[in-house]
């Protein structure tokens, strides 16, 4: 595996291959690896020749400071699961190999609301600063595929439709999201739950499987208030439970008329905010 910190090292390096015809597959992450990234790092590398990861904890879309800060890092273990996942080339640059220009210059693009529900409500600024990150390491990388995770299904529908507006020669790949045996989705974020909090974790993986039965008899805006509710135990504060088109990521009222719909939820453990999704329908 190679590791390139400079855009200018990793872009003559990816020149050459790719005049050789080689096809480059991207994973970006903000590190603190798990085997959810190394099933998009494999997946990377069965479908392309050249997997790249991009190690980089933007600040950009952190709204608050402390977020940040506390945000982990374990640079050794991350190498090591790469090493063994097929990563061809770890980039792992600055801020100021980012954002040589600082990082106010934004993207102005029009998420056609995308960015307003959910995530939008409780992480302000979030995705914008999520699209610029991710609009830059794709001029970086310029990859033929893009591989990123269910996990944050907000986020993979707002890059689908940077792509699409603004024409990148990319394609976007999903990758389900991977979980413990209990069903907690795999996140960087687990490794600060307690003992005690961990055990009450699946509860929201839990709830997901109980809205899709419940939906079978019950409107999408009884099961989601339901949800709230399973999801208020001493422990747990649900920030949001929302049942919603796949496409637009509006909450709908009646299953019958969506082909595509999923169940999106965060909840605070503590000081850990998680977040995941589950499809309630795809015809
Ligand atoms: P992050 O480092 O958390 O920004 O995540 C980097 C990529 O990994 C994103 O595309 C995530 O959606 C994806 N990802 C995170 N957790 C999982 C998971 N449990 N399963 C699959 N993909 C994941």
């Amino acid at each position: 595996m190679f590791l390139f910190k400079k855009v200018a090292d990793l872009h003559h390096f990816l020149h050459v291959r790719k005049k050789q015809g080689q096809t480059v597959g991207f994973v970006p992450t903000m590190g603190a690896l798990h085997q959810g990234h190394a099933t998009l790092v494999r997946q990377a590398s069965n479908a392309t020749d050249i997997a790249v990861c991009s190690i980089f904890v933007n600040p950009t879309q952190f709204n608050e400071a402390t977020d940040l800060r506390k945000y982990p890092r374990t640079p050794e273990k991350d190498i090591a699961l790469l090493l063994e996942s097929g990563c061809s080339v770890l980039f792992l640059p600055d801020v100021p190999e980012v954002y040589p220009d600082g990082q106010q210059s934004k993207l102005d693009i029009d998420f056609e609301q995308l960015d307003q529900p959910m995530e939008g409500v409780h992480r302000p600024g979030h995705f914008k600063g999520m699209a610029q990150v991710v609009k830059r390491l794709l001029d970086i990388v310029q990859p033929d595929q893009l591989f990123m995770g269910q996990k944050d299904y907000q986020q993979f529908a707002i890059v689908q439709h940077l792509i699409s507006v603004l024409h990148l020669p990319v394609k976007l790949v999903m990758s389900a999201t991977l979980r413990e045996p209990d069903g907690l989705a795999m996140s960087s974020r687990n490794m600060h739950l307690s003992p005690d909090q961990r055990a009450i974790a699946p509860l929201v993986f839990q709830t997901l499987n109980w809205a899709k039965e419940a939906l079978k008899v019950e409107s999408p805006p009884a099961i989601a208030a339901a949800a709230m509710k399973a999801l208020t135990v001493p422990g747990i504060v649900p920030e949001y439970f929302e049942i919603v088109d796949g496409k637009t990521l509006q909450s709908i009222e009646n299953l019958d008329e969506h082909d595509h719909v999923v169940a999106c939820t965060a909840v605070k453990v503590g000081e850990v905010r998680l977040i995941d999704n589950l499809e309630m329908k795809n015809l």
